[in-house]
């Protein structure tokens, strides 16, 4: 039986997807070839990863706007570092709302000096902060979308001058925004897009070439952009299935039919965490993410009989994360709203139990 997988990432992706990739690892289009033996200097690969960096910015609304998308090795971990390195010559600002911001401080601290605009962590992250200042002498804002740990999503970003760069791996390709805010967004791929092992990254080319420093090739987002987001050996297959889910998406109508599904999905769990008196969600309510629904049990007795039967009922990674405890339920794009609705049927069975 498939089974409704909330997990965090790597997580859940389209079947079709799924289905066409491992196609894909067998022969790829009748060519007796899988497409990860064919060499990424192929007609063929070099295709798959145009189509995946054009779909990327049509789907973003960012086509023609002096944008670049580029799919890059090393997780959005390697992108803390990468974009100070790139951007940061004296001084950045950035919103602290999770151990994902706070470790994009700690590698930009490398590279300059980095003050810490508005932080939640007073709070163990439960909310996003508001009615911060932003000095006007920063090199750029960086922040964070969505809050995949604490199942927070910033919903109003800062308004400024000064370029604004946005972790989004968790919520990417979910949400309308007007992407043409941002200077910079990356993503790794194991929420919203394909498989662990590429970060799409998303950088209006006239915010670069600005600073001092010498920047290792691997490192220079336009030596990547120079060489058409294959300076070395892509991850080809991360790529490739990243392209099919991009692909799915536009097909389905792409962001604003997501969004439409997503914003419906949500409702459904934060009611019954709502309306159920055996659970409590974790983050402030007006900053709770669409993506990763946080919540406990009031009475932690009724763990073991709730955790037996999300595993008869086939639900999977719902168990929250190490630093909030309780539950998450993650519901990226390629969750249907029955397996959503799956894991609602059962924490109201826990209650009419007990
Ligand atoms: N940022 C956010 C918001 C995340 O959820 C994660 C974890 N997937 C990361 C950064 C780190 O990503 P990676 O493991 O790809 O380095």
């Amino acid at each position: 039986m498939k089974k409704h997988n909330f997990s965090a990432g790597p997580c859940i992706l389209p079947q079709e997807v799924f289905k066409e990739a491992s196609q894909a690892i067998l022969d790829y289009n009748d060519s007796g070839l899988s497409v990860i033996e064919i060499s990424h200097r192929s007609k063929d690969f070099v295709d798959i990863m145009e189509e995946a960096r054009s779909l990327a910015l049509e789907l973003l609304g960012l086509e023609g706007k002096g944008y670049k998308a580029l799919f890059l090795q090393g997780g959005a971990s390697t992108q803390f570092l990468m974009t100070a390195y790139n951007l940061l010559q004296t001084k950045a600002g950035y919103i602290n709302t999770g151990s994902w911001s706070d470790k994009a401080v700690k590698e930009a601290k490398l590279f300059g000096e980095v003050l810490e605009i508005a932080s939640s962590k007073d709070a163990n992250y439960n909310y996003i902060p508001k009615g911060y200042e932003v000095p006007g002498d920063l090199d750029y804002i960086h922040c964070t979308s969505n809050n995949t740990i604490f199942g927070t999503q910033i919903k109003d970003f800062p308004t400024s001058n000064i370029p604004l760069v946005c972790d989004m791996s968790s919520d990417i390709f979910s949400r309308q925004l007007d992407f043409s805010k941002f200077s910079l967004i990356y993503a790794g791929a194991q929420k919203n897009m394909g498989p662990a092992g590429t970060t799409l990254v998303v950088v209006k080319e006239d915010i670069l070439g600005k600073i001092n420093r010498q920047i290792p090739s691997m490192l220079d987002y336009q030596v990547h952009i120079s060489k058409g987001s294959m300076f070395n050996t892509p991850p080809v297959f991360a790529v490739y299935t990243s392209m099919l889910t991009l692909r799915w998406l536009k097909n389905l109508g792409g962001i604003a039919a997501m969004e439409e599904l997503n914003e419906k999905k949500a409702k459904l769990i934060y009611s019954e965490i709502d309306v159920n008196p055996l659970f409590k969600g974790f983050a402030a309510k007006e900053d709770r993410s669409n993506m990763n629904a946080t919540f406990t049990l009031i009475n932690e007795n009724l763990k073991e009989t709730f955790d037996t039967m999300c595993k008869e009922g086939g639900i999977n990674g719902v168990n929250g994360h190490r630093s909030v405890g309780g539950y998450r339920a993650s519901m990226y794009n390629a969750m249907t709203i029955e397996s959503v609705a799956a894991l609602v049927d059962i924490m109201g069975d826990l209650e009419r139990k007990a």
